[in-house]
């Protein structure tokens, strides 16, 4: 019975810490700290082998490093860390949204599946970014916040010719367009087709530093793409596009009978081998 109070305690314990480790690392990712954090992790493991191999120099000046680190860090990443703090005070650190319920999902992918085939057709450059597990913060943050419902007519109006916000990325989430005219990291990748500019690069750049979901409509050729984990996938149809908001928002297709499942999945396999012989040389 003992054993069983203290095994039960260390799950929870373990269970507490991985929780919180797990999300300070998603509040890291796509910010400069990942790369800070790699670079001490590396330092950590550098003083293991080094005190292993009892290499007294290189073991205290490797000491010394990470514990003058300990004072510098707090100092350098004064903004994150307050960012940080500021989230597990409103509660975002732990709190979970609600499921969202088909009818909501359908609703707004419809409003955004609408505004992406009108700015197609209407050849409106447009880039959208749809954060999941890591928060792109620090791009809306600095751009203008806009926290409004998502539909077809504000996706649009924003994207407007002459619109103030019109140049840069629109950030939303599942409930709302948080910010417009934002400027993305623009992606370092010199094998992709020199004919796709700066639009696309910004698109590829946010998709390689977090988990977004990122589509591109082009004022040049009129057509969507889609750029997900540094990789780009051009052409998207309507209904590519339809599929891939419903996964985003409700985690699997919106279809109750099962041969539109059937129908649907056929249509997804098709669409997924044309597309990685389409893309396949496009970008690493
Ligand atoms: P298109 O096919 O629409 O012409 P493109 O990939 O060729 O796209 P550009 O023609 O260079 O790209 O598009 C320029 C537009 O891309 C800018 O007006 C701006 O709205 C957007 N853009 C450029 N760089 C960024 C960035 N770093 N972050 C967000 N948006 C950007
Ligand atoms: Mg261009």
């Amino acid at each position: 019975m003992k054993f069983d109070i203290f095994l039960l305690r260390s799950i929870i314990d373990i269970a507490i810490v991985s929780f919180v480790i797990y999300r300070i690392l998603i509040l890291l990712v796509g910010t400069r700290a990942v790369q800070l954090v790699k670079g001490v992790m590396m330092l950590i493991i550098l003083y293991f082998i080094a005190s292993f191999l009892r290499m007294r120099l290189l073991t205290w000046f490797l000491n010394r490093s990470l514990f003058a680190l300990g004072f510098a860090i707090p100092i350098v990443f004064q903004p994150e860390l307050r960012k940080m703090l500021e989230e597990l005070g409103k509660g975002k650190f732990y709190l979970l949204k609600p499921k969202m319920s088909e009818d909501e999902a359908t609703m707004r992918v419809q409003q955004i599946a609408g505004a992406l085939s009108y700015l197609k057709a209407h050849k409106i450059g447009a880039l959208l970014v749809f954060q999941q597990g890591v928060g792109l913060g620090e791009y809306s943050q600095t751009a203008i916040h806009l926290n409004a419902r998502i539909t077809q007519e504000l996706l649009i109006s924003i994207f407007w010719k002459n619109n103030p916000l019109h140049d840069g990325a629109v950030i939303l989430d599942k409930y709302n367009i948080i910010a417009g005219g934002c400027i993305l990291p623009v992606a370092d990748a010199p094998d992709i087709s020199r004919w796709y500019g700066t639009r696309h690069r910004a698109a590829l750049g946010i998709s390689q530093v977090s988990d977004a979901i990122v589509f591109i409509v082009s004022e040049e050729r009129g057509e969507v793409s889609l750029a997900v984990k540094g990789r780009l996938s051009k052409n998207i149809k309507d209904f590519q596009v339809e599929g891939i908001l419903t996964h985003y928002f409700v985690g699997e297709p919106v279809i109750t009978d099962w041969k539109s499942r059937l129908r649907e999945f056929l249509k997804l396999f098709w669409v997924r081998n044309n597309n990685q012989q389409d893309s396949g040389g496009l970008v690493k």
